[in-house]
């Protein structure tokens, strides 16, 4: 199996307090209620794992999990206190950035989560992939051309940057196997606009239902670049 062991190793809030870049990195950003926590879920085959980034004081912080990390190391991670062969060959970082459920923070806070996600994408040299998610119903909303945008200036061009549009079982009545999820034209226009606009019209664009697990195997096309880094 591809996954076989997560577990939640820190939350950052700033530079400093990432995690040593010791292996691969697979980012996903969105807004609150996008579907990120059931979309990781879905990938990884957990059930309830994601969430734990949902915990009061947790919400605002980049929440890393380890995938394939030998048992126990969990318990003694420090920062930049990685002991080598602690992890298995395939090991790499899930990372749920923030959704944008503060929007009614106060402005130097919102000042200070920008600058640090702009930094982490510039400068973290693991990073191989980001996710951004946009809910398959509306299609993107301002804060997902503000992300496009922070993409656009920051993430270094060797980065795979991919759109993932969620819930696609909600566009389908009695989805199922075999119809397990559409987006309307309208949404994949207003997302094509959006992505020209800034300046990201190379993004692949993948259609997901954790509901249904569409889209799995074209998640894992680029989890794959982060655990195989
Ligand atoms: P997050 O805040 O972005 O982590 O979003 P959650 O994963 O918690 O999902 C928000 C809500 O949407 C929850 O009620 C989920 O059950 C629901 N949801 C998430 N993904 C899907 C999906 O693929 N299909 C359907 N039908 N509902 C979903």
């Amino acid at each position: 199996a591809l996954v076989r062991r997560v577990v939640f190793i820190t939350g950052a809030v700033d530079m400093t307090t990432l995690p040593p870049a010791d292996r691969g990195e697979a980012a996903f950003i969105g807004r609150s209620n996008v579907g990120k926590s059931s979309l990781i879920n879905m990938a990884t085959n957990r059930k309830s794992l994601a969430y734990t980034s949902k915990t009061p004081g947790k919400t605002q912080q980049f929440n890393f999990f380890a995938v394939n990390d030998k048992p126990g190391r969990e318990k003694e991670v420090k920062y930049g206190d990685i002991v080598e062969g602690e992890r298995d060959a395939d090991s790499f970082y899930l990372v749920d950035l923030p959704g944008f459920g503060f929007a009614k923070a106060p402005e130097a806070q919102r000042k200070a989560w920008a600058s640090f996600m702009g930094e982490y994408l510039a400068n973290r040299k693991t990073l191989k992939v980001v996710f951004h998610l946009i809910d398959s119903r509306h299609g993107p909303i301002d804060e997902d051309s503000n992300i496009m945008k922070q993409v656009k200036e920051n993430l270094p061009k060797n980065v795979a940057y991919v759109i993932v549009l969620t819930k696609a079982d909600k566009n389908v009545k009695g989805n199922s196997k075999k119809n397990p999820g559409k987006v309307s034209e309208k949404v994949m226009d207003d997302l094509k606009q959006a992505m020209a606009e800034s300046g990201v019209s190379y993004a692949p664009i993948l259609i997901t239902s954790a509901e249904s697990k569409l889209g799995r195997d074209s998640m894992w096309r680029y989890l794959r670049l982060a655990a195989e880094s």
